[in-house]
This record gives C-alpha cells, structure tokens and sequence, in this order.
C-alpha cells in the first residue's frame, strides 16, 4: 500500500514548532513528548521526525539509522520514565480499525498503574 501524508496533522505542527509539547527526550531522528490527555500516570508519544504515516509506512520505507534511532528512543524513554520494573504497554494505532486519530507514526508508552486486559472484548 501506499501511504501519502498529511503535513498539515498535529505532530507534524508539534515537529515544526508551530505547536508546543512536553519533551522528555530528543534524539537526531526521534522525538518523545507527553500526551495531552494522559490515559496513565505515565502517557508518552514517541514519534519519528521523518513523515510516516503509521508502523508499516516507517518499517517499508525508512532509513535503517533511522528505525535503529527510533527503536532506541522508545527503550531509553522506559528507562528514563523508570517503568521497565514494573512494566509498561506500546500502542501503536493505525488506521480506521486501529482507531488512529493523529495519522503520523506514534507509539505511546503506557505505564504507571495496572492496565487490565489488552482489549476489551466488543
Ligand atoms: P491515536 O489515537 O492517534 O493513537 O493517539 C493520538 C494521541 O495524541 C491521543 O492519545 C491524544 O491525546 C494525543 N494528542 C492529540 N493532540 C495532541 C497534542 O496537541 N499534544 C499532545 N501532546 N498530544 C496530543
């Protein structure tokens, strides 16, 4: 499939700067900042600066310094967050299915309290 990107979504504007955000870590090709409306006492995005639309857009076409920088960044927010004792949960929508509301790559990292179940069942 291929993807086109919209430029003008919300964390597009949060990379260019037009939109402010809580940074907890910066890297050359990644950036992680706090959700606005956080679902856990821990809510972080962690996002590529590069313009993918979802997963299998970044895994298809991006760069591999790229993929090892973004990887990298989601394990060293756990770490910085102090959430890899007691756990914590990657999300990554995409999609209509996946209820994906911001359509730029994301992963949250979810932690804090227990989360339940991975899915409710309806
Ligand atoms: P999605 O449903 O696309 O996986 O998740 C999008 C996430 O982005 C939601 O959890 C939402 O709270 C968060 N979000 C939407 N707009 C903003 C914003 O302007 N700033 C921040 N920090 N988070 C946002």
């Amino acid at each position: 499939m291929a993807y086109s990107y919209d430029s003008e979504n919300i964390f597009a504007k949060i990379l260019r700067g037009e939109i402010p955000n809580d940074t907890v870590l910066e890297t050359e090709h990644s950036l992680a900042f706090r959700d606005i409306a956080p679902k856990a006492p821990t809510h972080i995005l962690v996002i590529p600066k590069g313009a993918y639309v979802n997963f299998d857009h970044f895994a298809q076409t991006a760069p591999e310094a790229e993929i090892v920088d973004y990887i990298r960044a989601v394990g060293e927010v756990c770490r910085q967050a102090g959430v890899e004792d007691d756990g914590f949960r990657l999300i990554s929508n995409a999609g209509r299915h996946g209820v994906q509301e911001v359509p730029h790559l994301h992963v949250h990292i979810v932690a804090g309290r227990p989360l339940g179940r991975m899915l409710a069942a309806d």
